[in-house]
This record gives structure tokens, sequence and C-alpha cells, in this order.
């Protein structure tokens, strides 16, 4: 995610930082300096960045409850809206799903819990609305807020966690796909009704609809191009034809090749024709500006290009397009040569092949 940086790492996973974050913090300080003055605008300060602590908190349970099922997380973010824990990937068995959905919420219920029994912190629930009142005390709004972060995240508003352990249960009878277009349709819908909601006095709720609807849509969508390519080996999608650089040519050699192929990204291969980069268009218009067309493509070229046999399933390969930031997927023969690329663009283009068929499959079933 852009605009973030690394504050530290726990047990694998980096914990980072939106700088809109800043600008929440400094709104919190202004409205609460404005009522009472420097020692109002440090108690609100200090109870979001608490808040935060709990978000954060929140967010390793799901980090520690996916790693059961051997899913790494790279990264924790914190925005103004939330924490968002950068999963590899979602389990799609729905028992595993729902406990890894759960386990956030339950981190705050046990904070809450906590800090009632143990500190013996008081609040009183008819005022958890008004989080930021500085009536009771410190821990008794800490304690209430994790009431509250229990209670918001376990609405069913996909993908919220609520949403996560609806869309499981759905799974079990309707499959996953489908499961998930109902989920996304009833998250969308609810985010609908926070954004109104928020419009009534709450910017941050509004935030969060839309944050919803887009997630949503997003997931979806993903989903939905999976279950496409589903059975689709990378030889099936790959661009076969193309026109590759050698590890001699240069930036100027680069730029005569984009005008007179449509090609925005070009194999570097050496003379066994095997992969050495990938030089993508970004890539080449940057170095006419910086180092200028003499400059040798290997010195600018991305290098760490995953690559895969013709008989890799294309499932894998979206994933890898999303986790790694490489510009394109390598298909490799047995030898080690390269026999094309698989894009973005290009699974796009196979995803939309693929759904005019089936919709067509679908108009021909029902006439
Ligand atoms: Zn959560």
């Amino acid at each position: 995610m852009g605009w973030s940086f690394r504050l530290f790492d726990v047990a694998g996973t980096a914990v980072r930082i939106h700088v809109t974050f800043f600008l929440l913090l400094a709104w919190i300080a202004a409205i609460h300096w404005s009522k009472g003055g420097a020692a109002a605008a440090i108690d609100g300060v200090v109870f979001i960045l608490a808040l935060f602590l709990c978000v954060v908190l929140h967010e390793f349970g799901h980090v520690f409850a996916a790693r059961r099922y051997g899913i790494r997380t790279s990264d924790v973010t914190l925005l103004p809206i939330g924490g968002v824990a950068s999963l590899e990937r979602m389990p799609e068995k729905p028992s595993q799903e729902i406990l890894v959905a759960l386990a956030g919420p339950a981190v705050n219920l046990v904070i809450a819990v906590l800090l009632v029994v143990v500190l013996e912190a008081r609040f009183d629930l008819l005022q958890m609305a008004q989080l930021e009142e500085a009536q009771s005390t410190l821990l008794g709004r800490i304690a209430a807020a994790n009431v509250v972060l229990f209670a918001f995240n376990l609405i069913p508003a996909f993908p919220m966690d609520g949403g996560r352990v609806l869309r499981a249960l759905l799974a079990i009878w309707l499959g996953y796909t489908r499961a998930t277009r109902v989920a996304a349709s009833i998250g969308q819908g609810l985010a609908v009704i926070f954004g109104f909601l928020g419009l009534m006095g709450n910017p941050l709720l509004v935030l969060v609809a839309v944050f919803i609807f887009l997630a949503a849509r997003g997931e979806a969508g993903y989903v939905q191009a999976r279950e496409y390519t589903r059975g689709y080996l990378a030889s099936h999608a790959m661009i076969s034809s193309f026109q590759s650089l050698n590890p001699l040519s240069t930036v100027d050699d680069a730029a005569a090749l984009l005008l007179r192929t449509t090609q925005q990204e070009f194999p570097v291969v050496d003379g066994a024709g095997a992969l050495r980069g990938v030089l993508t268009r970004e890539a080449l218009i940057a170095a006419l500006r910086v180092s200028g067309g003499s400059t040798p493509v290997i010195d600018i070229m991305a290098r760490d290009v995953p690559t895969v046999p013709e008989n890799a399933c294309l499932d894998n390969i979206f994933q890898m397009l999303q986790r790694s930031r490489a510009p394109v997927v390598a298909v490799v023969d047995p030898r080690g040569k390269l026999v094309g690329y698989i894009t973005a663009e290009n699974l796009t283009e196979l995803v939309m092949i693929q759904s005019s068929r089936s919709a067509r499959a679908e108009q021909a079933a029902s006439a």
C-alpha cells in the first residue's frame, strides 16, 4: 500500500502506518483542543492511540489464526478507518475462514473483559455512542470502544469479519463463488446504509462505507475471475507471440521496439533462450529521462520475475501476480527456455472471453 511506512515487525509481519492516519490524529487533537484546551487534546490523542493499539491486536488475532493454516501475512496497515491485514489468501474451507474471521473480534472481547474484570474499568453502555466524551475514565472508554469494535466487526457486511462468517456459512450450501456473490451484495447494501448514517454526522463512517463497497466488489470480482479460469493452464493464457530484447540491447533499442509493437513489457532473453529479466514501459520511459538511451536494458529491467512451467494452473498465477509485484509471470519449457508470459491484462482478457462464453451457455440452457 502506497503512502505508508513501516513501524516495526511482529513475528514476520510488518506493522505499517498510513500517512493519512496522522490527519486523523491532528483532527482529533484539534476538535478536543477547541473544546477543552491542551489537556483535552492530549487525552483525545492518547485515547485514539490506545484504540488503534487494540485495532492492531485485533488484526494480529486474524494473523495468528491464519498462520495455523499455513497462511502468511506480509503486513498489517493502520488507516484512519481501521486496520487491514494483508493475508496472502483466505482459507477456502468454511470452518477455517470462520475461525480466522472470528479471531479478530474475539481479541476485542478479551480486551474488554480484561479491562472490566481485572482493572475494574467502569463504562456506561449508554455512553458508548459518544466515545469521545471525556466523562468516564480512559480505561472505561477503551473498554467500551472494544465492545463497539467487537460488535461492529461482526455486522455481516462482507468483507468485514461478520461478512466473512456469512460467506463461509453460505459457501456450505452455495459453493464458494456463489456464496461470495451473495455476501458481497449484502455487504454493498449494508455499505449504502452505513453511508447514509454516516452522512448524518460521522464522516469516518462514510469512508468505512466506501471502503466496504469497493472491497466487496473487488473481492467478488476476483473470486468470479478465478472461477472462470479454473482448470486452465499457463499455456492456455500466455502471450506466445512477442518480441524480446537481448542482454546487449540498449534503452534506444527498446524504445524503437515499444513504437513498433503493441507490447508494454519486453522479456530480455539470452542466447540460450533463457529469461534474464523483463523491461517495462514505465522503466524504459524513466530511463530515457534519467540515464539516457545508451543505458543497457539489463541495468533497468525487473529481475525477480516468477517463472512457471507450461502446465501450471492459472489459479496460482493469479495469486503470483497479486503477491509479487512482478509485471509478468514467465512461462518456461522443461529446459528453462522462455516460451511465453502472462500479464494481468491478458488474464483480464481471458476472464472477459470466458464470462461471455458462460453467459451465452446460460442463455442457451434457459431457452
Ligand atoms: Zn477483523
